[in-house]
């Protein structure tokens, strides 16, 4: 199947369209007209090779929605015309342990991502949202609820999942005490999910400049982060950070906020941050983690948390060409708080 999307065609040129074709329908496979596709800051760092490993031409995107245009002869769960989302992951082992215990993105041979992975059978690199169409097996593809809105669904594909994983690990709920790191399309997402799900949701932020919205999405307060006096007196008073900073940061400062017990979950900075001292892990019995953002079944669960609470993410809606620009703002941090592309905007031909 012949289609666009946005491509970069290296670390350092603007995307721009890029024509491409989808693979044959096999027989387990959803073939998807894509509607709207969210823009996640990792979506900025492959396109720029931040992490290494990048394959070029790289066409970024995994918060996608769409609805069906066509199934395999043995595709059973989905229909034509049924709307549909696919998020980070479009294939695994399906065999080991981690597959089995529905945590693909843990897979022991290597989950396949939704953009610039080697494909299971053909070995290409694979191509992701930034585009008009997508081919997907249907065990990876996700089912909407009639009730959510689908022009802001897509950011819950991986901003959401990626919160609300390490929420429903470290037991987030009633009378829990959870400190969000970083008030972008992640923070946002775990300040509703926290709330929703009754802990008590304090922001970190640079500035006080979001404190408004940070209560206005749930947050019960805003703790500015480089105000040193009111970094000492939140000593102790967290269960779990999550912590979304997208670059190398110091997590010394933030340690200390923990209580006896309490977790430290990195989900954004992938690779190295300042040297962290052992003193409050020692003196505190405090853990760092980290979390990679969620299985297929959890990211259904999601999902559903989401359309039965009405939780979606805030978003601004930008043309497809208006991407470079949209991944400028993003490293500014000025996006409140997802950019979600209306694929609309893309010509098909
Ligand atoms: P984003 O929308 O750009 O938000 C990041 C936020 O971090 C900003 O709004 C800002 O919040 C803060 N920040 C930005 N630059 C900073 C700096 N230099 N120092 C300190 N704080 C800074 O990004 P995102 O889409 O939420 O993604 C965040 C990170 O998570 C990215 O690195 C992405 O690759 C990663 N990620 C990881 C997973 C996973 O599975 N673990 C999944 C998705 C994304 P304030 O203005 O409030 O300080
Ligand atoms: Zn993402
Ligand atoms: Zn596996």
């Amino acid at each position: 199947m012949k289609t666009i999307g946005y491509a970069a065609q290296s670390a350092s040129t603007p995307l721009a369209p890029c024509h491409f074709e989808r693979r044959d329908l096999r027989a387990n496979d959803v073939a998807i007209e894509i509607l709207y596709c969210g823009v996640c800051h990792s979506d900025l760092h492959a396109a720029r090779n931040d992490w290494g490993g990048t394959v070029y031409p790289s066409v970024p995107g995994h918060e996608i929605v769409g609805r069906v245009i066509a199934t395999g002869p043995e595709v059973t769960r989905y229909a034509v015309n049924d709307h549909v989302a696919v998020g980070c992951l479009v294939d695994s082992c399906r065999h080991c342990d981690q597959c089995h215990h529905d945590e693909e993105q843990y897979c022991r041979h290597g989950y396949t991502g939704t953009y610039n992975s080697p494909e299971r059978v053909t070995g290409e690199n694979t191509l992701g949202g930034y585009a008009k169409h997508l081919v997907v097996r249907e065990e990876f593809v996700l089912r909407l609820d009639k009730g959510l809105d689908l022009a802001k669904t897509g950011p819950l594909l991986c901003a959401g999942i990626t919160s609300y994983s390490p929420l429903r690990r470290w037991n987030a709920g009633p009378g829990s005490r959870v400190g969000v790191i970083g008030l972008g399309g992640l923070g946002h997402m775990a300040v509703k999910l926290a709330a929703a799900m009754g802990a008590h949701v304090t922001v970190l932020s640079r500035t006080a400049d979001k404190l408004a919205d940070a209560l206005e999405l749930g947050a019960d307060e805003l703790l500015v982060s480089s105000d040193a006096d009111a970094m000492a007196k939140a000593a102790n008073r967290f269960d779990l950070i999550i912590d979304t900073v997208p670059v190398k940061h110091d997590i010394n400062p933030y340690l200390p906020l923990l209580d006896i017990d309490g977790t430290l979950v990195i989900v954004g900075q992938v690779g190295p941050v300042s040297e962290p001292s052992t003193i409050p892990m020692i003196f505190g019995r405090r853990r760092i983690a980290g979390s990679l953002i969620g299985g297929i079944a959890e990211t259904q669960e999601m999902l559903d948390f989401c359309a039965r609470k009405n939780i979606l993410p805030d978003v601004e809606m930008i043309r497809m060409d208006q991407i470079n620009e949209a991944f400028e703002r993003m490293e500014r941090a000025d996006v409140r708080y997802r950019f979600v592309i209306d694929m609309a905007s893309l010509p098909a031909a």
